[in-house]
């Protein structure tokens, strides 16, 4: 199974992930590989595969993918002590999972770079 498919079933909840939150436009689960205490992968549940798919149409649930962080954030417990986003784009941007997502890190001090 390709990945970009995998995340798509987990939206889809046709296979396990631990969900933390999930509306009609965003579903946000904990990585599997975490890096750090709180590591949580927020998704469109539309599919765009990077950031260079983006179009004009796709600003609100990009938008949405920011108000969520911060709601999972404040979930985690850790709004006040801060983390980081992140979002992978393409082979140098090293994404591996080809379904744009915003990466969720932090519950210790990251240093300046991760991923
Ligand atoms: P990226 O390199 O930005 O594409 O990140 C892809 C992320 O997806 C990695 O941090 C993986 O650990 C994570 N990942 C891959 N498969 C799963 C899965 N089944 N459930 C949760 N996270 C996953």
């Amino acid at each position: 199974m390709s990945e970009d498919i995998l995340f798509r079933k987990i939206i889809l909840k046709e296979i396990p992930a631990d969900i933390i939150f999930q509306d009609d436009r965003v579903t946000a689960f904990r990585d599997i590989n975490p890096q750090a205490p709180t590591h949580i992968l927020i998704v469109p549940n539309k599919l765009i595969p990077t950031v260079e798919d983006i179009t004009d149409e796709d600003e609100a649930v990009l938008g949405h993918l920011f108000i969520v962080a911060k709601k999972v954030a404040e979930i985690e417990g850790i709004s006040s002590m801060g983390y980081r986003l992140i979002v992978n784009c393409g082979d140098h941007g090293h994404q591996e999972v080809y379904h744009l997502h915003m990466h969720l890190v932090g519950g210790r001090s990251l240093g300046r770079i991760l991923l």
